[in-house]
Order: C-alpha cells, then sequence, then structure tokens
C-alpha cells in the first residue's frame, strides 16, 4: 500500500517535473531564438552570410540553427555545410516555419531522420514584420531533457524500491514474529485442549499478541481450578461409593457400564475394571439384564428382589432407578443390598415358631389325651387313673422343661442373663456336675470320669452356668452313650485359656450333621431322641452360654465311636 502510494507520487512528479523541464526548454529556446532573430535583422546580406552565421551562433548556443528563405529554401544550418546545404530539402512545409511564416513564429516537436533523435524546432520571422526576409530556426534535441527526467526517475525510483524492499523485509520478519507467536499460542492451545490444562504461553510481543496470550493463560488456569475441583468431586464421590457395603453400578443409556464399586464386584463375583463392558459380560446373572432393562423405561425408581443361583445363593434387594438429564433418560443407578442374612434369619424365625408350636403341641396332646379319657370314665379304674396322671404329670414336667429352656435361651441371646464372672474353682463345679450324672450313668452301667490336672488355672466364668453347661455335655454323652461305656471329663491349659472336654464312646454324630447340633431344637434322629426325652435346646443354650462368658465350644465326632465337646473359657 505505502509503496503504492509512493509509486503514485512519484509519477505524479516525474510527469509534473518532466514537463517543466520541457517547458524550460523550450522557453529557454525561445529566447534564444528571439536574441538570433535580433541579431540576423541587422545583417546586411543575409543570403551570403546566412550559413556562416548560422555556424557561429549555434556554436555559442549549444543549438542547431538553421536560417531558411521566405521560399523555403535552407540558406545557412549549424550541422549543414557547402554541398550538403545546397541538396538540403525545401523546408517551407515543416511546421514551426510555415507557421512562423504566416503567424511570426511557430514551434514543433519531432523526430528527426537526418539525426536519428527527437527534436524542439522554434521558428521566428527574422523580420517579425516582414516575412520575406526568411525565418530563423533554433533546434534542440530532446536527449537533455530526456537524460534529465531519466535521472528524475532514478531519483524517485531508487528510494522507491529502496523503500518497498525495506518494508517487504520488515514485514516479512514482522510476520514471522507473529507467526512464530501465533503458532506458539495454537501449539498451547491444542496442549491445554488435550487435557494438559499446565500449558501456559510466554506472554510478550505486540499489545494484541501479549493480551491474547494473557487471555489464554488466564483459560488454561480457569481450566485447571475447574478440572481440580472436578476430579475432587470425582473422587469424594468414588470414595463414597467405594465404601458402601451396598453394590452401586451406574450405566449409559445403551446400558453400557459406566461405575461400579467395590462391592458390586464382591456380590456378582465380576472382576475389575468393569467400565465400558455389559452387564451381562461382567456376571452372567439374566436377571440383572431384565431388571437394568426395566429400568431403562422406568419412569420412576423400583425395588426389585433377585436371587443368584449357583454356589453362591443369595438373595438381593435392588433399587434401581432411570438417570435423567433434561427430561432425557440418560442412564440408570442401581443399589443391590444384600439380604441373604436377613432371609436366613426370617426363615430361622419362622423355623422357630413352628418347632416350638409343635414341640409344644406333643406334651398338650397328650395331656389332653389322658385328661379326657381320665373325664369320660377313665377315673373308674383306679389303676390305670393313676398310670394316665403320672403320663400327663410327665408330659406338663416336659412342657415346663421346654418353656424354661425357651425362656432361659431367650434371655441368654438377648443378652439378658445375669452373669457373675470370675475365677471358678474348677474341681468344685466338676463335683457339682458328676453328682447331677453319675446317678444317670450308674443306670446304664456308665463310668464317669474326672480327669483334672492340680496345675489346671481357674477359668474365668460364670460359676452357675459354668455348672450348667458342663451337666447339659454330660447329661448328653450320657443319653448318646450305650450302657457300659465311659465318660471322661478332662481338662488342659493353653496360652490364656483352660480347655475343658466333655469325652464318651457314644453313638457319635454323623459329619453331615456336626454343625447343626447347636441350632435349635436340632435333633440327629428325632426318633432316637424323643425317646431320650430331650428339648433340643440343650446345646443352643450350652453354646450361647458359652460366647457370652467370652468362650467357645466345639465338637468333634466319629459315628460309632463316641463325641467330644471342647469347652473353652480365657483363663483367669
Ligand atoms: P437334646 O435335648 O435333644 O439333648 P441338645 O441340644 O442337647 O438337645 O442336643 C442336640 C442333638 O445333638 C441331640 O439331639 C443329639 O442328636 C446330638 N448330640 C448331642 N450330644 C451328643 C453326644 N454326646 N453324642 C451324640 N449325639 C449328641
Amino acid at each position: 500500500m505505502a509503496g503504492l502510494s509512493t509509486l503514485l507520487t512519484g509519477l505524479f512528479f516525474y510527469r509534473i517535473v518532466g514537463s517543466y523541464l520541457s517547458d524550460r526548454a523550450s522557453a529557454e529556446l525561445g529566447l534564444e531564438s528571439r536574441l538570433v532573430q535580433r541579431m540576423l535583422l541587422t545583417e546586411k546580406d543575409l543570403a551570403a552570410t546566412a550559413d556562416e552565421r548560422a555556424d557561429e551562433y549555434g556554436r555559442d548556443l549549444g543549438v542547431r540553427v538553421t536560417i531558411v528563405a521566405a521560399d523555403g529554401k535552407v540558406l545557412g544550418d549549424t550541422d549543414l555545410d557547402g554541398e550538403e546545404l545546397a541538396r538540403v530539402e525545401n523546408h517551407g512545409h515543416r511546421p514551426e516555419i510555415a507557421g512562423a511564416l504566416r503567424e511570426g513564429a511557430g514551434t514543433s516537436q519531432r523526430y528527426s531522420s537526418t539525426l536519428g533523435q527527437t527534436l524542439l524546432y522554434v521558428a521566428r520571422r527574422i523580420d517579425p514584420d516582414d516575412a520575406s526576409r526568411g525565418v530563423v530556426r533554433l533546434a534542440l534535441p530532446l536527449t537533455a531533457v530526456r537524460s534529465a527526467r531519466s535521472h528524475l526517475l532514478l531519483l524517485l525510483i531508487l528510494p522507491l524500491l529502496l523503500s518497498v524492499l525495506c518494508a517487504v523485509v520488515l514485514g516479512w520478519m514482522l510476520a514471522r514474529r507473529t507467526a512464530r507467536r501465533l503458532e506458539d499460542m495454537a501449539r498451547a492451545a491444542s496442549e491445554i485442549a488435550a487435557g494438559r490444562s499446565a500449558a501456559r504461553v510466554r506472554p510478550g510481543g505486540s499489545d494484541e499478541m501479549d493480551h491474547l496470550a494473557r487471555s489464554l493463560n488466564r483459560m488454561a488456569e480457569e481450566l485447571e481450578k475447574r478440572l481440580l475441583l472436578l476430579s475432587r468431586e470425582r473422587h469424594q464421590l468414588q470414595s463414597v461409593v467405594d465404601g458402601m457395603v451396598e453394590g452401586v453400578l451406574l450405566t449409559d443409556a445403551e446400558g453400557t457400564i459406566l461405575l461400579a464399586n467395590g462391592a458390586f464386584e464382591r456380590i456378582f463375583d465380576a472382576s475389575a475394571p468393569l467400565a465400558g463392558r455389559r452387564p451381562l459380560e461382567v456376571a452372567r446373572v439374566p436377571a440383572l439384564q431384565e431388571i437394568l432393562e426395566q429400568a431403562r423405561h422406568a419412569t420412576a425408581p423400583f425395588h426389585r428382589e433377585i436371587a443368584l443361583g449357583g454356589s453362591a445363593d443369595k438373595t438381593l434387594q435392588a433399587s434401581l432407578a432411570p438417570v435423567r438429564e433434561e427430561g432425557r433418560i440418560v442412564g440408570t443407578v442401581a443399589v443391590f443390598h444384600d439380604i441373604t442374612e436377613l432371609k436366613r434369619l426370617e426363615r430361622v424365625r419362622r423355623e422357630f415358631v413352628a418347632n416350638v408350636s409343635h414341640e409344644l403341641r406333643t406334651p398338650l396332646t397328650a395331656i389332653r389325651g389322658y385328661a379326657e379319657t381320665l373325664r369320660d370314665g377313665g377315673l373308674k379304674d383306679p389303676e390305670k387313673a393313676a398310670e394316665f396322671v403320672r403320663v400327663i404329670h410327665r408330659h406338663a414336667e416336659r412342657l415346663q422343661a421346654l418353656i424354661a429352656d425357651l425362656l432361659d435361651l431367650s434371655r441368654v441371646e438377648q443378652g439378658k442373663a445375669k452373669l457373675s464372672l470370675g475365677p471358678v474353682p474348677l474341681r468344685d463345679v466338676a463335683a457339682q456336675a458328676e453328682a447331677v450324672i453319675l446317678p444317670l450313668a450308674r443306670r446304664k452301667n456308665q463310668r464317669v470320669l474326672l480327669d483334672l490336672p492340680d496345675t489346671l488355672p481357674s477359668p474365668w466364668a460364670d460359676r452357675d452356668r459354668l455348672a450348667q453347661v458342663l451337666i447339659n455335655l454330660m447329661d448328653n454323652a450320657v443319653k448318646f452313650t450305650p450302657d457300659g461305656g465311659e465318660i471322661v471329663l478332662s481338662g488342659s491349659a493353653r496360652e490364656g485359656y483352660v480347655d475343658l472336654r466333655v469325652t464318651d464312646t457314644g453313638i457319635g454324630i454323623p459329619p453331615a450333621e456336626i454343625e447343626r447340633v447347636f441350632e435349635r431344637f436340632y435333633r440327629v434322629e428325632r426318633s432316637r431322641d424323643r425317646r431320650e426325652g430331650g428339648t433340643g435346646l440343650g446345646l443352643a443354650i450350652a453354646k450361647h452360654l458359652t460366647l457370652a462368658m467370652g468362650g467357645t465350644l466345639e465338637v468333634e465326632s466319629t459315628p460309632g465311636e463316641g463325641t467330644s465337646f471342647r469347652l473353652t473359657l480365657p483363663a483367669a
């Protein structure tokens, strides 16, 4: 732009100065022609001296002087002599000469083939008032003017070229710097866009560039802050979700997993990473897929219970809800609660109620039956009546024992049984239990042995409750050992603990049932036990009492050889 305006200004000046120069040249030639005309006017015989004068004036003025007669014949010329002059054509029709003859003066500018250059011609009558005295013409080659103009042109063009060159070089350098800065910024911007928000641009350069760089850096800082905040929030959410006992699953609208916590992995036995996979791929549970599908089309949250088959055999309570964003469903969230234990407890409770009812009904039915028999005439037979009353009494006792055991168990289970813990003199307690058991054992010809070393430390327990547990274990031993068997109560010490064992040579417990003997109302063989009159609550009470005293009760048995219960209590 600057180059163009300089060029235009240059051309303008070139034209002005150019025309000024040619004006000056023609004005000067005009003055000189007047001078020559004045001098020729005084000439007496011009025809004879014309060529001589033309040579003289021409040399003095540095121009070509031609003297032409009124008829156009050339009388004298600075550049021509003798022969040449005689042969020169008639000049009467040259425009400047014709003009001078006609009007007194004439000018012309044209190319002279004689000299091979453009000339400026000025012609004037020798006598301004009389055309018959001929005309004098001065000619000046325009080469001088031309060369002056060329000089001028050079003077104009050179700086112009220089300035254009400078402008180009400067512009290129400036553009290169700007381009570099822009490249820097573009690189930083794409780094920021790629997530490396720590990328920064060096401030500097022109005002606009500096402003842009600072804005870019501010943007990056802001982005970094927000990313930090986001990642912190995400981390917090992840910690909460990971810390939950419930399994959590979040899927997108297509059902692909976005997030799943550790509990979900544990419940469904799925191995991480789960994100990006389909639920059916990670957990082969068709019911899961089904409820997630339902949730995708649900209008409100809902709950379902699903059973996991296989070895896990779990029952789950699933709470599902669609995730909405601006009214559109964008995914589903599901929370899984493992209610297997809850279900088991519920079942145990149901079974317990059924068992209690059953156990109570048996003696009650018997009591009612015998009482009715007595009422309906049984009393008339005193012998039978006495027998019936004994049976009624036995069943009432059983009922009482049952209810007493139930109450005892519930007290112990609820932690309401009052325990007075302290060092218990083992020998006393063992003797007390032996005293209760011995009569029963004798009836079956069984031997009862106590093997308690003197060095045995006292256990830390409740004396009466410990006696109750030992009596229960020894009573069972007597009951489930055939006649002539042996029951041993032995003791040993372990680091900080006292082990008490009740071992018999009885019928034993089948391995498949051994785990269940501590359950309420559980009897290995119901018919066998009924005969022995047990309630099936003894071991349940013993186990709970032992636990309440800070101990453990375990059992080992070989069917047909015998059983051994091990009661471990802390040493006092
Ligand atoms: P019960 O009142 O029937 O004895 P328990 O709870 O004391 O109830 O015992 C539960 C079951 O465990 C018994 O019915 C019996 O089948 C089995 N059992 C307990 N002790 C022994 C033992 N020493 N030998 C064999 N089986 C036993």
